[in-house]
């Protein structure tokens, strides 16, 4: 078999642990049938993408989940999709398992390899030079990525894609976690553990659902600041005053919903304790869930807001475009090149949401 032909591209390397990402040429190869190639013009960063800068895979890889930009290359077998198109890429599943074929992704049996494998699913790499690319189906943190029909949305070309990106992970995990793992009713009561910009998806989901109460939990006063301004009745600085007794101060007893962002060991542990009897917490940080709670009290660990992202991502541009769900509040633009700093300032917490500005080059023919 010949090799098959590459492209240049630039991508933000990981080389080793803990030091800075640098920007490399690369070489990638040119789509599969099945695959599109995307010309990335921004990607959010994540607090995955952080862990694994921290030390959480071995050997040279590309980060980035939180893509967009426009279709450059179709695959033959790609239908539904052209060179010029927007897109959004989210998570990467397999389409094959029982899950997938029942429309629930998140759930996919292969999600771990799918998403956190660094190949595609068949254990081949695109990417040249003995860099693993294909975090999350794509490792946006390049000028271009490879994607499928599973990971890949068209989004409207009448809004900035550059905006847009975050939706693919965090925003999508928080607000589908309230309206979809946790499916929050109106008037009730709801605690989001956690200002960043998965609890804040969160909280503006739970004021588009309605809840009645939302309680925002933080150590940050700007971030519990902003939870009120979308959405929050009520904050917390749990480093200040004891949440326990803050909550009951509000609701008189427990919360019939928690959604738990934070990955603290003694957050997820307030998280069963602080559910009224019937109430659902939702952890986020691939923590198992305690069983046997008593009081029909359940915990669950969600993945993903259990979203389907060909429906969710629309349905989070539409509410965007109604003003329900302003997202673009939480967003701070750095030029590709800054990537450290924006990754510095997300784990200082000065920045909620960074996301990369990689290319405003004009679209290829
Ligand atoms: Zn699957
Ligand atoms: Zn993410």
């Amino acid at each position: 078999m010949p090799e098959p032909p590459t492209i240049p591209i630039r991508a933000a390397v990981l080389r080793t642990p803990s030091r800075p990402l640098k920007i490399e040429r690369l070489e990638m190869e040119c789509p599969r049938d099945d695959e599109v190639l995307v010309r990335m013009v921004a990607s959010g960063i994540c607090h995955t993408d952080i862990d694994f800068c921290d030390g959480g895979a071995s050997g040279p890889i590309v980060l980035g989940h939180e893509g967009s930009g426009v279709v450059e290359r179709i695959g033959k077998a790609m239908k539904g999709i052209k060179p010029g198109d927007h897109v959004v890429l989210s998570y990467q599943s397999c389409g094959r398992c029982r899950p997938c074929r029942r429309g629930h992704p998140a759930g996919c049996q292969r999600f771990w390899e799918a998403n956190f494998g660094f190949a595609r699913l068949d254990g081949t790499n695109a990417l040249r030079g003995g860099v693993r690319g294909h975090f999350f189906g794509q490792s946006s943190f390049a000028t271009h990525a490879l994607a499928t029909v599973r990971n890949l949305v068209k989004v409207p070309m009448s809004l900035p894609l550059e905006l847009l990106a975050p939706l693919g992970c965090g925003l999508q995990t928080g607000a589908g976690t309230v309206m979809n793992s946790l499916a929050v009713r109106a008037g009730s009561s709801i605690a989001v553990f956690g200002a960043g910009s998965v609890g804040l998806a969160a909280v503006m989901a739970a004021r588009i659902v309605k809840a009645k109460t939302i309680i925002a939990v933080d150590i940050n006063n700007r971030r519990l600041k902003l939870a009120c301004e979308l959405g929050a009745t009520h904050s917390i600085n749990n480093r200040r005053s004891d949440l326990v007794a803050s909550i009951k101060a509000i609701t008189g007893g427990g919360v019939d919903y928690i959604v738990e962002s934070t990955a603290d060991h003694e957050m997820e542990q307030f998280a069963a304790e602080l559910l009224n009897p019937g109430g659902k917490a939702a952890l986020l940080s691939g923590a198992s869930a305690p069983d046997g709670l008593p009081g029909e009290r359940h915990v669950l660990s969600v993945i993903q807001g259990d979203a389907v992202p060909q429906k969710f991502i629309p349905k989070l541009i539409k509410l965007y475009e109604e003003g329900r769900f302003p997202f673009d509040r939480l967003v701070k633009f750095y030029d590709f090149t800054k990537i450290n700093r924006a990754i510095a300032d997300s784990k200082r917490g000065s920045t909620i949401k960074p996301v990369l500005l990689i290319s405003n080059e004009a679209i290829a023919p």
